[in-house]
C-alpha cells in the first residue's frame, strides 16, 4: 500500500464514462476510474503514463464521488495503474452509499481493500501474485 496515502485523497490519471470493453461485464455502460501508481513494470503496458504516483490530480473520495455521480449509469471500474496501491474502503464504502456496483481491476500484486462487486485479478507476473486476493476473487 502506498506510503502515507490513507485513501482520503488519490491520485486520478483520469475518469471517463464508457462502455465496457471487455470481460463479463463488456458491454456495460461505466464510470472509469484510473488512479495512477504501478511498479509492476510490464512492457507491453499501454498506459505507462500510470506508473508515476505524482503528477496526477489529488482528489478526495467526495469529489471522486461526486463525479461518478453526474453520470447515469451506476456502475464504476476502478482501474490503473495498480489501484490496490492504496487503501479504497473509504471511496468503496462511499460509492456504496451512493448505490453505485463497484469493480476493480488489479494485477492481484497486492492486498486489496475495500468493498467489492466484482474482482478482476489480470496476473502481469505470477511471482508477484498476491495470494488473497486471487483466492477471493476465486471464491
Ligand atoms: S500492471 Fe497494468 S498498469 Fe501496471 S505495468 Fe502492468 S499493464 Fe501497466
Amino acid at each position: 500500500m502506498s506510503a502515507g496515502n490513507s485513501g482520503d485523497v488519490l491520485p486520478v490519471m483520469e475518469s471517463f464514462y464508457t462502455i465496457q470493453g471487455e470481460g463479463y461485464h463488456s458491454g456495460r455502460p461505466a464510470f472509469f476510474i484510473r488512479l495512477g501508481g504501478c511498479d509492476i513494470g510490464c512492457v507491453w503496458c499501454d498506459v505507462k503514463e500510470s506508473w508515476s504516483s505524482t503528477g496526477h490530480p489529488m482528489k478526495s473520495c467526495e469529489e471522486i464521488v461526486a463525479e461518478a455521480l453526474l453520470e447515469p449509469s451506476r456502475f464504476v471500474v476502478i482501474t490503473g495503474g495498480e489501484p490496490a496501491l492504496y487503501d479504497l474502503t473509504r471511496l468503496t464504502r462511499l460509492l456504496h452509499e451512493k448505490g453505485f456496483e463497484i469493480a476493480v481491476e488489479t494485477s492481484g500484486a497486492y492486498p486489496l481493500t475495500g468493498e467489492w462487486d466484482w474482482i478482476c485479478v489480470s496476473p502481469k507476473n505470477l511471482k508477484r501474485l498476491y495470494k488473497k486476493t486471487w483466492q477471493r476473487h476465486m471464491s
